[in-house]
């Protein structure tokens, strides 16, 4: 039996990673967290038995202690519920499906616990990824990428060596604006930017989709993972989502991972790295599929992938700047607080007030996010 525990149960990485514990039927879970929907967590317990669930809210979590009484699972809540989650004794990997920037000190927390990190939870990564993967070696531990284009980059891998690879290509989808240009980008709502053509995901990962925000995440995330400069990477609009990522390499070789785009095969691959087990569903039919496309991605209109380039090339306190200024910005936009064209907007004002601070500490990036967040609200 393999042991985890999971942080963020209730969400789409959460949810499909209990899924591929379900149908392997050898995975047991030891450990849930969720942000504030005790309905669905309620029902992973009964079904999970975990030792430890967590709640972020206090009082949702006294609910949750009520209902689940019958249950042997504690409940614990706040920051300490989640370290303790990513933390427990007995469990061997952490998935880390929780979204954005909260998600670092679980996940420094674990690796020094001597977990392997399941990590879709891409925000850690782009913020501290100076502190997690020097941490990582230290303790030896794996950080196994979640990420479906992280994920086809470390399976095309297998077997190279690192030092004989010469590009990434990161493939995306170009979202469900891929073609438009600013002046058709004003007045998009809410609903419309949630509507991705190919992935079905949570909220914040969506609109970052829409924006390529995402993809500009993605860039900073390969550059930790694979210790590669983010110039190294190479972003190709793939829109039909089937080529998940490929590896160039030095002798013009080019190894790529192709699937139909389901989040389960990445998260089973990290599960049970090395072994590949077998996954039902959909597969590749090329007959049918007839051909795949490239594009160039188009940075003059969703130049938010370009400042994710600026951030990732300067490094230091920037990409923080650049991931907590659109985490703000795109749930403002959720809420309907700001137009779409803002979020960018957002991130590029507060890049270009900010002052760089070279290899900064855990406490300086909570600090950076904290300034970020304070610049953003005094806007208006
Ligand atoms: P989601 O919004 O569907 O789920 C987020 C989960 O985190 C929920 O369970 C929520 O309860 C939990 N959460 C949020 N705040 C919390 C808090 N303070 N304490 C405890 N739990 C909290 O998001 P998602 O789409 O599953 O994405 C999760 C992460 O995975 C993100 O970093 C995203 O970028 C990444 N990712 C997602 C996909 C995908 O297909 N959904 C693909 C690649 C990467
Ligand atoms: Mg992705």
């Amino acid at each position: 039996m393999k042991k985890i525990a999971i942080l963020g149960s209730t969400g789409s990485i959460g949810t499909q990673t209990l899924d591929v514990a379900r149908e392997n039927g050898d995975i047991e879970v030891l450990g849930l967290a969720a942000g504030s929907n005790i309905d669905l967590l309620e029902e992973q317990i009964r079904e999970f038995r975990p030792e430890l669930a967590a709640v972020w809210s206090e009082e949702k979590a006294q609910e949750l202690k009520q209902r689940i009484a019958d249950t042997n699972t504690r409940v614990v809540s706040g920051m300490d519920g989640l370290l303790e989650v990513s933390t427990m004794k007995n469990t061997e990997i952490l998935v880390t499906a929780i979204v954005g920037m909260i998600g670092i000190r679980p996940t420094i927390e674990a690796i020094k616990a001597g977990k392997d990190i399941a990590l879709a939870n891409k925000e850690t990564l782009v913020t501290a990824g100076h502190i997690i993967m020097p941490l990582a070696l230290e303790h030896q531990v794996s950080i196994l990428p979640v990420d479906s284009e992280h994920s086809a980059i470390f399976q095309s891998l297998q077997g190279n060596k690192a030092k004989s690879v010469h590009k990434i290509l990161l493939t995306a989808s170009g979202g469900p604006f891929r073609g438009k240009k600013e002046e058709d980008l004003m007045e998009i709502r809410v609903e419309d930017a949630l509507k991705h053509p190919n992935w079905s995901m949570g909220q914040k990962i969506t609109i970052d989709s829409s924006t390529m925000v995402n993809k500009g995440l993605e860039v900073i995330e390969a550059k930790w993972l694979f210790g590669v400069d983010v110039d190294q990477v190479q972003v190709i609009v793939q829109p039909q989502s089937i080529i998940h990522s490929m590896v160039e390499y030095v002798d013009g070789a080019v190894i790529a991972q192709l699937g139909t785009p389901d989040m389960k095969l990445p998260i089973q691959y990290a599960l049970y790295y090395p072994e590949r087990r077998y996954l039902p569903g959909e597969r590749v039919d090329f007959w049918s599929l007839g051909k795949l496309e490239f594009e160039k991605p188009d940075m003059d209109t969703f130049y938010g992938l370009k400042l994710a380039y600026e951030a990732g090339r300067t490094g230091g306190s920037l990409p923080t700047v650049f991931n907590a200024a659109n985490e703000l910005a795109v749930s403002q936009f959720l809420k309907r607080e700001i137009k779409y064209l803002e979020i960018v907007e957002i991130i590029e004002d507060c890049m270009q007030a900010h002052q760089i601070i070279e290899n900064p500490t855990l406490e300086q990036i909570l600090d950076t996010e904290t300034a970020t967040y304070d610049r953003i609200k005094s806007r208006r």
